[in-house]
Order: structure tokens, then C-alpha cells, then sequence
């Protein structure tokens, strides 16, 4: 049983103009097999409260805490996280030319646990975990990222995190840009993994659509770079019906 605290988190990310506040006080915590939702408008700091878990460079913590079962993540590099037991899918390179997908999980496996993975296994649950995802055995021979379409990206992504076995799990938009059946397959992956291993699951969305695939246990909703209310899933039912506009009328009328 693990634990991924955040506490009081405040980022900023640096622009030409100079840094710039994001995150203004983000509280959240997430133990092994709970899945959790952050819901929130366009512009809200979803995305980077996931690169700052990742450790992303332009993405500065101001103040706050990140720690895993204790220990300061914010402290740890972004290999240091993977090895602890993070997975988040933006610390990869968005295209690395020339490295099969099949060397590059292998090496990702070998850099996290430490030691190479024995290949007869390794073949076997790199097959088993691709037929899951439908993806074609071809798949593994391609360079990774180029040319990819969006639901490959997703599905590669899923596929990562079946074979890597993470504690936690970020995923940042993961549905966006699938078409139903994509949506349906990669949300099916990421209950067996949820399932299999009992990884704790931050599943980062604007939409509530993959919610009615993956139940989350709990969800929050983000605005201004903080959580804006709380609860479970039935709040996601809500925002479904309600959108965000109750959170946002303050600064329509500012605005
Ligand atoms: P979300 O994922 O909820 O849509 P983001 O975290 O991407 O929100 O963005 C939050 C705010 O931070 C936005 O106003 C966005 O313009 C700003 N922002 C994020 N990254 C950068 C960046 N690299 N440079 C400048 N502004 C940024
Ligand atoms: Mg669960
Ligand atoms: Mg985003």
C-alpha cells in the first residue's frame, strides 16, 4: 500500500515575461488502488500539475510538497520517479527516432526495475499486453512516436504502463482525440492495470466521457490552479450535465 501526497503545491512556469502562477495551492492524495478524476475547464492547470509530478524543467515548484510513501519526488530526477514508481507519460520523448517501440520498452523495463527483464517472459507479456490493446505485432517495430496518430499515442502510452507496472499512474488526457472503439480499448487497459496490479490512477480530463468507462473513485474539480470542490463520482455525472460555468461566473463578470 502506497501513498502520493501533495500538499499546498504552487508552480509556476516560466514564459518570456518571467515566471508566471499556475498552481495555487493544490491538496491532494492518492493511495494504491484508488482512481482519480481532475475535471476542470481549458486553462485550469491540469496539465501542469501532471508536469510538475513529472518534473518537467520550465515548470517551477514555488512551494509545497510531492512525496511518494514519504519520500520528496520534487527532490528526485525525472529517472529517479520512474524507478520510485511513478509513471507519467509526458516524462518520455515525444519522438525518438530510430528506437523501436519493442528496444524502448525494454529499455524503460531495464532502467526501472534495474535489471534486465529475462526475454522469454518478455517477449511473451510484451505480445499478450499488445494483443489486449489490439495493436498489430508490427507495432513493436516502429520507430517510437513518428507518425504515430493520436489513438496510437494513447494505446503506446497504455502499453507502457501495463509492462512497467507502476505505483501511480498520470495520465493527462488520455481520451482526447479517440474515436469511440479507441476510447472503449484504451479505457479497458487501463482498468486491467488498475486491476492487476492495484496502481493508483490520477486520470486528468476536461471531458467527462472516459468516466463512463473508467469509474473513479474519486473527483475533483480544478479551477485557477486549485481544486475547486470534491466528491465522488456522481460529481462527474454532474459536471456532465452542468459543465463548468457554475465554478467560472466569477470571472465572466470580471471578465
Ligand atoms: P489545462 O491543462 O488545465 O488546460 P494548463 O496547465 O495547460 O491547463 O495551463 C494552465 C495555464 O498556464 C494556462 O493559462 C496556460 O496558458 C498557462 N501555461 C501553461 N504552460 C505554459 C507555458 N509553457 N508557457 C506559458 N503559459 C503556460
Ligand atoms: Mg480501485
Ligand atoms: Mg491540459
Amino acid at each position: 500500500m502506497s501513498t502520493l501526497e501533495i500538499r499546498d503545491l504552487h508552480v509556476s512556469v516560466d514564459t518570456k515575461e518571467g515566471p508566471k502562477p499556475i498552481l495555487r495551492g493544490v491538496d491532494l492524495t492518492i493511495a494504491s488502488g484508488e482512481v482519480h478524476a481532475i475535471m476542470g475547464p481549458n486553462g485550469s492547470g491540469k496539465s501542469t500539475l501532471a508536469y510538475s509530478i513529472a518534473g518537467h524543467p520550465k515548470y517551477q515548484v514555488t512551494s509545497g510538497t510531492v512525496t511518494l510513501d514519504g519520500e520528496d519526488v520534487l527532490a528526485m530526477s525525472v529517472d529517479e520517479r520512474a524507478r520510485a514508481g511513478l509513471f507519467l507519460a509526458m516524462q518520455y520523448p515525444v519522438e525518438v527516432p530510430g528506437v523501436s517501440v519493442s528496444n524502448f520498452l525494454r529499455t524503460a523495463k531495464t532502467a526501472i526495475d534495474g535489471e534486465a527483464p529475462a526475454l522469454r517472459h518478455w517477449v511473451k507479456d510484451v505480445k499478450g499486453a499488445m494483443e489486449r490493446l489490439r495493436m498489430d505485432d508490427s507495432f513493436a517495430e516502429r520507430s517510437v512516436n513518428e507518425g504515430f496518430s493520436g489513438g496510437e499515442k494513447k494505446r503506446h502510452e497504455i502499453l507502457q504502463m501495463e509492462l512497467l507496472k507502476p505505483k501511480f499512474a498520470v495520465l493527462d488526457e488520455t481520451d482526447s482525440g479517440l474515436d469511440v472503439d479507441a476510447l472503449r480499448i484504451v479505457s479497458e487497459g487501463v482498468n486491467r492495470v488498475h486491476g492487476a496490479t492495484d496502481a493508483g490512477i490520477l486520470l486528468i480530463t476536461h471531458y467527462t466521457r472516459i468516466l463512463r468507462y473508467i469509474k473513479p473513485d474519486f473527483v475533483h474539480v480544478f479551477v485557477d490552479g486549485k481544486v475547486a470542490e470534491e466528491g465522488g463520482s456522481e460529481l462527474a455525472d454532474r459536471l456532465e450535465e452542468e459543465g463548468y460555468d457554475r465554478y467560472l461566473s466569477g470571472s465572466v463578470e470580471s471578465a
